[in-house]
């Protein structure tokens, strides 16, 4: 809540409070009057039976020859006067309200209108006074009767009772109001101080959030430079956390978060800012640091207490993490440049699989740039059919014969030049563009193929690699049904290489996706095995009709003939499961004899041929028609 708000909200309690109090001061001011109104009337009653007494005393010293006659006829006036209050106004009503009263007040002065004359005569001495006593007497008598019933009596007293009972209530109603009045300040400034930390922190984890990490970095900053001193921001994202938290659910995603959160929480200095920043990305400001390895021991420390097993909701999770380290004054100057710096040191480390963390250097900047450029121009370059196909092929070892070619990107950059084919997935997966990218592989590899078909070369499959992501974030099966059908190339004429790490790392629904590939009728292929980790068990699974030694395997054999052995286990596994094996790499003969030896089915290597462009294939095909040039074997 903002200060605006919370002012308005204040000055409506207080106006609430304000009005409560003067209402209730209305209040008792017309309780004041009612009782004084009252009391007026009790008065008056009671003035008029002092009168009447009076006036009766007047007229017995006149009987005596004590009263002088004026003042016996001033008692009679003030008589009359007290009996013309008690007749009109409103001051006097509830005394005329009473039962009896009016006749009362009527015939008390229908008397006294009668009395006049009589009285103007009387004089000293005349017993006639004592008999108008007695004619007063009941008059008397009936005055006290109200007076004692209605004004000193149960009436009185309840309608007294009533308006302190009313005061009562209303003391209560103030103090409920006040006291709501209270409540509803203090639940004000309770939101809003829920809010502020809303604000400022973020609710899944409970670290601060972006907004006032930036702010932390803006002050400490500002200190440290009036101090001289230095100060580390560490950028620290989760590697995988995506497949994470789509295979495994949201829940785990965010339990594992709020462990990892607690985790930095716990590896920082008490002055030390740990913030998530976003998604998995967390943030630390590492405050006077007196040299960059103080940063290296905190990145080191950090990784320490995250790299290892972690039991999340019963799962047993390896989440990992990727450090970039930028420090002021050293890296830059400004708390933004050096936001980025670190996020670059972060993405630098990221795509570096031998470290998990990186010190900002400035030619950091410069691949970063590179990607970027990159990126943009793999777009252009898709939309453009600046990338180029090679095919490398697959020959039969028994047969010497071609059955396949792999289909290989090519990508030549004008800034950069050759762009491996594995940063141009790996770019297209982070750009966004993998899907694209994939259906133009797919789409090129099984035209060019059945261009080769219709100009009557041998028949051969095509074999083409997809990218992980295509696996979990697109729709694989039905991009290859839509290429298989707009090409006309027979399904079981294409093979689709899928690397063991990308089938490990979508155990879910790898076999669901794979079924699904192989009901289409196109092969599967498991490229560069032996350097993923598949299990026996998921291996078992999938429906793999060739499996791939990665070349690695192939080309150690000239240190390490032992290796031998360790191949032939891979191929006597591979048929275990019925597979057929593709050896890669082949680049010499002896390696070619011992394979085929082995029982391995097929190879593809230098030795043979290495990737070449489309017209090069053709040649060859034609030239060659079936079998390998005899000078190669
Ligand atoms: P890969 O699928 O294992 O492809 C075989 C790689 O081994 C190719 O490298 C090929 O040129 C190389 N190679 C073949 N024989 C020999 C040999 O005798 N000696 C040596 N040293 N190398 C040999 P390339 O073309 O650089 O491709 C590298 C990787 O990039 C591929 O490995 C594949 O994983 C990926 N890739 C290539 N094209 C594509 C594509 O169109 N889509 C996807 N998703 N990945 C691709
Ligand atoms: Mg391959
Ligand atoms: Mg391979």
């Amino acid at each position: 809540m903002n200060r605006v708000k919370l002012f308005i909200l204040t000055f409506v309690v207080l106006m609430f409070a304000a009005s409560s109090i003067i209402s209730t001061q209305r209040h008792t001011q017309v309780t004041d009057i009612l009782t004084v109104s009252m009391k007026t009337v009790g008065w008056a009653a009671s003035e008029l039976e002092l009168e009447m007494l009076k006036f009766m005393q007047a007229l017995r010293l006149t009987a005596l020859n004590d009263m002088k006659a004026e003042y016996l006829q001033l008692r009679f006036e003030l008589l009359w006067s007290r009996v013309d209050v008690l007749s009109v106004g409103e001051e006097t009503r509830e005394f005329r309200n009473q039962t009896g009263a009016t006749e009362f007040l009527q015939d008390i002065k229908q008397y006294l209108v009668e009395l006049e004359p009589e009285l103007l005569s009387l004089k000293m001495g005349d017993q006639n006074a004592i008999r108008i006593v007695q004619e007063l007497k009941p008059f008397q008598t009936q005055v006290r009767e109200f007076n004692v019933k209605s004004f000193s009596g149960d009436k009185a007293w309840g309608g007294l009772k009533q308006i302190h009972s009313l005061q009562n209530d209303a003391n209560i109603f103030f103090i409920g109001l006040l006291l709501s009045g209270c409540i509803l300040v203090l639940l004000v400034i309770r939101e809003s101080a829920i809010n502020r930390k809303q604000a400022l922190h973020d609710s899944l984890t409970g670290l601060a959030n972006r907004h006032f990490f930036q702010n932390s970095l803006e002050k400490t900053i500002a200190h440290s430079r009036r101090n001289n001193s230095r100060t580390a921001v560490h950028m620290i994202d989760m590697n995988e956390f995506k497949e994470i938290n789509d295979r495994l659910g949201h829940a785990v995603g965010d339990a594992l978060l709020q462990e990892v959160a607690s985790r930095l929480t716990q590896s920082v200095c008490l002055s030390d800012v740990v913030a998530r920043l976003g998604g998995d990305e967390f943030g630390i400001i590492q405050k006077n640091i007196t040299s960059s390895e103080e940063c290296v021991q905190l990145a080191q420390h950090i990784h320490e207490q995250i790299n290892c097993e972690m039991n999340v909701h019963g799962y047993r999770l390896y989440p990992n993490v990727s450090i970039g380290i930028s420090v002021f004054p050293d890296d830059a100057e400004h708390p933004d440049k050096l936001l980025n710096n670190a996020d670059t040191a972060m993405y630098c480390a990221k795509n570096n699989d031998d470290v998990y963390y990186r010190l900002f250097e400035q030619e950091m900047n410069d691949s970063v740039l590179r990607y970027r450029i990159l990126a943009e121009s793999l777009q252009t370059a898709l939309d453009h059919d600046q990338i180029q196909q090679v095919y490398q092929p697959i020959i039969c070892l028994k047969t010497k014969r071609i059955v396949a070619v792999e289909a290989l990107l090519r990508w030549h950059h004008e800034q950069y030049g050759y762009i491996s084919p594995l940063e141009v997935v790996s770019i297209a997966e982070e750009a966004g563009l993998a899907e694209k990218l994939n259906e133009w592989v797919l789409l090129k590899a099984c035209s060019q193929n059945m261009s080769w078909r219709k100009a009557g070369l041998p028949l051969i499959q095509v074999s083409v690699n997809i990218s992980p992501a295509m696996y979990t974030r697109y729709d694989l099966v039905g991009v290859v049904s839509r290429t298989l059908s707009m090409t006309g190339l027979p399904a079981d004429q294409l093979i689709i290489e899928v690397t063991e790490d990308t089938t490990m790392q979508d155990i879910e629904s790898s076999p669901d996706i794979l079924q699904k590939l192989r009901r289409l009728g196109v092969e599967l292929a498991l490229d560069d095995f032996g350097t993923g980790y598949s299990s026996l068990s998921h291996l078992k699974k999938m429906p793999f009709q060739k499996l791939k030694i990665d070349k690695v395997f192939i080309q150690e054999l000239n240190n390490a003939p032992k290796d031998m052995s360790f191949i032939r286990t891979i191929i006597n596994l591979a048929h275990g499961l019925g597979m057929q094996v593709v050896a890669e790499g082949i680049e010499v003969i002896e390696h070619y004899e011992d394979l085929y030896l082995e029982g391995c089915e097929y190879g593809q290597g230098y030795l043979f041929y290495k990737p070449a462009p489309s017209h090069e294939i053709e040649c060859i095909l034609q030239e060659n028609l079936n079998t390998i040039d005899s000078r190669a074997l």
